[in-house]
């Protein structure tokens, strides 16, 4: 009974922390992008090259590709690293934007 408790009230508690996260539409313009690399290098975790070597969003977050544009959705968990991507990127190939 007491387990019971503990695991509801646990659930609970994770729903609320998932909840309160926040979401960011993480977005390559594939035209723009010089496939440089900058941003897989410094955020693995978000960016990945392509067969040529352009940048996308791993298939981990990645919501839709296109030959022009690579898009997805991020959490707080993993959104400092790509906004320093974003701000690393010469050519300014990158956007990250608040949804929630
Ligand atoms: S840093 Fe910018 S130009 Fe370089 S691979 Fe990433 S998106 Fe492309």
């Amino acid at each position: 009974m007491l387990d019971a408790l503990e695991n509801f009230l646990l659930e609970q508690f994770t729903d609320e922390a998932e909840e309160t996260m926040a979401k960011y539409r993480v977005k390559v313009d594939k035209d723009t992008c010089i496939a440089c690399g900058v941003c897989y290098s410094t955020c693995p975790d978000v960016f990945e090259p392509d067969e040529e070597n352009k940048s996308q969003v791993v298939s981990k977050y990645r919501v839709s590709a296109s030959q022009n544009a690579s898009e997805g959705i991020i959490d707080d968990s993993v959104a400092d690293c790509a906004q320093s991507a974003k701000d690393t990127c010469p050519v300014q190939a990158i956007t990250v934007e608040t949804i929630e």
